[in-house]
């Protein structure tokens, strides 16, 4: 593993610069100079500094998206105007694709090459997507009766508003694709934003602001404020002038965010943890399923929120196809991202890779026999793929979120059962199922309680296709028109004629 590969000029000098954050059209430091240090986690080094705002900083940057929702240039765009901006932003993110996904690889740890066509490739093309909603957003007429008023005529119809200014908070693991969802519909729409990107996270947004003003958005637009989020993050959860919350991240914080925008009856969208299931049903393509259930847990280092952390196989393959994971398993290579071989990273930090190291002891102490993994690696955060079995349905490792490389695995007998033990969970996310058992696949999508199921994939989006989670996993839909209800309010009117 070399901590000392080469990173890019223009990344080098993106860093060297010292990025501050965008509020309104300046590049601004926290008004108290407080700083926070970002580090890679492949090495443990401190990369740069960013500001560490505070709730001062936030209430400039939520007046700034106010006053640029109320009245700027951007209240009075056309719908064409909305979708050639986002279409402009979309084409200045291909130019700079290389940058974004090497400034991911730097804070995050993941795979430059695999940031490139991932990340910031889902992320181009989830803006142009919304480009195209910006011109078919439609309100409606209707025919109204109106009994109390007999022999009056009235022209009723619904508008559909841009709901005004965005307050979006998300996590680590997606850093750049995380927030185009959020500003996707939000700049369709007609929002104004106030992005606060994750506290380790915040470069990939910060370049994604450049972008947004070369474009030619207004200032005000897209804010972006960097800092913790019990500073920066609960300022602009409970702040009043803000009329939207949009939220990825834990379903603990998620909680304390829907319970806050309650109090202004601040519209809010949650996109929270999960435990999905990957389940192999017995008529299953084996080596497909082993494969796509390897994928399915150790991308992206397992820190994925609909990673398919609980494996079910049916129990007459239930041994080989663990082994066949355990083997895909120990032939990876870990090291840092800028290695274009290199098949996973580290974890986003050392808190992250202690704790995932506490749930592997907490399952070992309860039984969990270790088929492969479960160990260390390197001086930066790492944690070797890792496949946990003879768990028990009701433990830790099985019912609780890890956000890492480790997979729980357990046989099943027959279909009832293990629809019983992939609903068993907090959490209703995702869910894969592996079968060419057309009249079972069927039977059993109906019953599983999650807001996305894959048959023979996992984890696989597309920006026409709603993602959100049931249960603890949040509320809302990100992604396809259900985004763009989201990011609107009604209106009804009623013209007496
Ligand atoms: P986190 O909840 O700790 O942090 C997420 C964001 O919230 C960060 O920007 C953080 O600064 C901010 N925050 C923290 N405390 C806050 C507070 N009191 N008030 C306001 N903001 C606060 O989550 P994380 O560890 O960064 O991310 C991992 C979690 O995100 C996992 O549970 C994962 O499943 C989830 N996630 C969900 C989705 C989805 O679409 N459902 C996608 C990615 C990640």
């Amino acid at each position: 593993m070399s901590a000392l590969l080469p990173i890019k000029p223009a990344s080098q000098a993106f860093l060297q610069r010292a990025p501050r954050m965008l509020i309104g059209a300046e590049w601004t430091s926290a008004a108290d100079g407080a700083l926070m240090d970002l580090r890679n986690p492949a090495t443990g080094e401190v990369l740069c500094q960013v500001p560490s705002s505070s709730a001062g900083d936030v209430d400039r940057a939520v007046r700034a998206a106010r006053q640029a929702f109320d009245d700027s240039p951007w209240s009075r765009a056309k719908p064409r105007d909305r979708q050639n901006l986002l279409w402009k932003l979309a084409d200045l993110m291909e130019r700079d694709a290389d940058l974004l996904a090497e400034l991911e690889c730097l804070n995050n740890g993941k795979s430059a090459a695999v940031a490139r066509v991932m990340d910031v490739q889902l992320g181009i093309d989830f803006l142009r997507y919304m480009a195209g909603w910006a011109t078919k957003i439609e309100g409606s007429s209707v025919d109204v009766s109106m009994p109390l008023m007999p022999g009056e005529e009235f022209h009723g119809f619904i508008r559909r508003e841009a709901v005004g200014v965005v307050g979006a908070i998300v996590a680590w693991n997606f850093p750049l694709l995380l927030a185009c969802w959020k500003l996707g519909p939000a700049l369709a729409t007609g929002c104004t934003v106030v992005l606060k990107p994750a506290d380790e996270t915040p470069l990939s947004a910060l370049k994604l602001a450049e972008l947004v003003l070369e474009a030619g958005y207004p200032a005000g637009v897209f804010n972006v404020v960097t800092g913790t989020g019990v500073n920066a993050g609960a300022a602009l959860t409970h702040h009043p002038l803000v009329d939207k919350l949009t939220f990825t991240g834990s379903t603990a914080v998620g909680k304390e965010i829907g319970k806050a925008a309650m109090d202004h009856m601040t519209r809010v969208t949650l996109e929270l943890g999960g435990k999905s299931p990957t389940i192999v049903l017995a008529d299953a393509d084996l080596n497909s399923a082993a494969a796509g259930a390897a994928q399915a847990i150790f991308f992206n280092q397992g820190q994925v929120c609909c990673a398919g952390s609980r494996l079910y196989v049916h129990r007459k393959h239930f041994d080989n196809v663990v082994a066949d994971i355990a083997g895909i398993a120990n032939g990876m290579k870990l090291g840092n991202g800028l290695d274009p071989s290199v098949d996973m990273g580290p974890l986003i930090s050392a808190r992250q890779q202690q704790r995932v190291f506490n749930y592997i002891e907490l399952g070992r102490e309860k039984g969990a026999t270790i088929a492969c993994g479960g160990e260390q690696f390197g001086p930066g955060y790492f944690v070797k793929p890792t496949v946990l079995v003879d768990v028990d349905q009701k433990s830790a490792v099985v019912q609780e979120e890890i956000f890492g490389p480790v997979l729980v695995a357990m046989p099943f007998d027959d279909l009832d059962e293990v629809v019983r033990m992939a609903n068993d969970s907090p959490y209703g996310l995702g869910a894969s199922i592996w079968s060419n058992d057309l009249s079972a696949v069927h039977r059993m999508i109906p019953k599983i309680k999650s807001g996305s199921v894959w048959v023979n994939c996992h984890s696989a989006l597309d920006p026409a296709l709603p993602f959100g989670g049931y249960k603890l996993s949040g509320v809302g839909r990100e992604m396809g028109a259900a985004a763009i209800e989201h990011y609107t309010e009604l209106k009804s009117v009623l013209i007496r004629l």
